[in-house]
């Protein structure tokens, strides 16, 4: 990079996960970057110090009542404040050159888009964006010449294994899953598995959100519909298999029966700085694999009846049209309501499944055009749906 053309970047969800990550890489380098924005959420005091830290133009909290303690945290630093949904997405269009998206949820979507309408290569983490809204925001994307890159470790590893090659000779996707928490739990002890047991990864470290949705596999039925939407691949060439050592993250089968598989440490800060260093590759603070020392690698197939999930993703992919809304808004308010010790572990898929059902006996909703406000409107009432089945049930 030339001097004086350091890289304008954006982090949404900076406080989070894989925005910390993130900013690990961009931290190891200063020079090369300026960084526009950071958003993140109920934690100001982070968000405030790597504001400052990285000289950021402005920084955002999703919530409005944090707006006070925001602006007294940035006092005297010369980064400007702002909060609430609307904060985020002038955020979003600001100009930037590279955008991570890595807010929790379909919050990330409406960010990710203005960011696209600007023309930015947006670095996807929000797998709920592609779930959402895929054919809207790959339309978004080619309207503006904006890039997609994918940050989820098996959509990166897919990309990765596809540099080079020809869509029309690829057979299939697999993607790998750990399994989650309970995947040696027997199924009859399920149904009374805690959040707090959730929520204890085997080999990523997550924020709670995803890691309860590994265990559930949500995480991986999200996946299944991001792969579709991102590679624009027919559901049925895409495969889930269960590896518990999480070592190989994808990998891809070829019309000539190769099977190109990328395997590295589950590190994010791998398919990160593939992203952030993209169409390059360069040195990453990544764990590098001794094979002789791992000995062996494990794959099974996934179960049904421990995984519903699975099958939901499979029934939205048939469905299309605004059922990918539908389902990524119900999954989240289920597991809201399993976070809060609402309901069981078991409950959140039946409920997602009661919501599904509903809205597909009512077409005029699922088949309405894909804008922002029509994903919008059926997000929340698919939220709604999960409340009133639930209303019901205890009723
Ligand atoms: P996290 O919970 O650690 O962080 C989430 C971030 O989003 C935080 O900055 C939080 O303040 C912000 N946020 C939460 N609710 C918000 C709202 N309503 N509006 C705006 N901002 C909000 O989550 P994470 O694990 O970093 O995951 C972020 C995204 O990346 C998710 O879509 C997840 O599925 C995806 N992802 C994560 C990993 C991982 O290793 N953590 C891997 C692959 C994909
Ligand atoms: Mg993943």
């Amino acid at each position: 990079m030339q001097a004086g053309s350091a890289r304008r970047v954006s982090i949404f969800g900076a406080t989070g996960s894989i925005g910390q990550n993130t900013i690990d890489l961009i931290a190891r380098d200063p020079d090369a970057y300026e960084v526009v924005a950071l958003s993140g959420g109920a934690n100001i005091a982070r968000l405030a110090e790597d504001a400052r830290r990285l000289r950021a133009d402005v920084a955002v909290t999703a919530f409005p009542e944090r707006l006070h303690d925001l602006r007294a945290a940035l006092a005297g630093s010369g980064v400007e404040a702002a909060a609430g949904p609307a904060a985020l997405i002038e955020a979003g269009a600001r100009p930037a050159d590279w955008v991570m998206s890595a807010i929790v949820g379909a919050a990330g979507l409406a960010p990710g888009l203005a960011a696209l309408e600007q023309g930015a290569t947006l670095a996807l983490a929000n797998k709920e964006t592609l779930v959402c809204a895929g054919p809207l925001v790959l339309e978004t994307a080619r309207r503006h010449g904006a890039r997609l890159l994918p940050v989820d470790s098996e959509h990166s590893a897919v990309f990765q294994a596809l540099v080079g090659e020809d869509m029309a000779a690829v057979e299939r996707i697999v993607i790998t899953a750990s399994g989650g928490a309970f995947r040696d739990w027997p199924l009859e002890r399920l149904a009374g598995a805690t959040a707090q047991e959730a929520a204890q990864h085997p080999n990523w470290d997550m924020g709670q959100r995803i890691t309860i949705d590994s265990a559930s596999m949500f995480n991986k039925a999200l996946e299944v519909i991001e792969t579709r939407e991102f590679f624009g691949i027919d559901p049925e060439r895409i495969e889930v298999i269960v590896h518990p050592e999480s070592m190989v993250h994808a990998l891809v089968g070829f019309r000539d029966g190769a099977l190109m598989a990328h395997l590295g440490a589950p590190d994010m800060r791998h398919a990160i700085g593939y992203a952030l260093h993209w169409p390059e590759r360069r040195d990453l603070p990544v764990a590098r694999l001794d094979l002789a020392a791992l000995g062996q690698l494990n794959f099974r197939a996934p179960d049904d009846a421990r995984y519903p999930a699975l099958r939901l993703a499979r029934r939205v992919m048939a469905r299309g049209g605004l059922s990918g809304a539908v389902f990524n808004a119900a999954k989240e308010r289920a597991l809201d309501h399993f976070i809060a010790g609402r309901i069981g572990f078991l409950d959140m898929a039946h409920l997602v499944e009661v919501v599904l059902d509903r809205f597909e006996s009512d077409p005029g909703l699922i088949d309405a055009p894909m804008t922002l406000d029509t994903v919008t409107q059926t997000d929340h009432l698919a939220r709604q749906r999960v409340d009133a089945a639930l209303a019901k049930r205890a009723g």
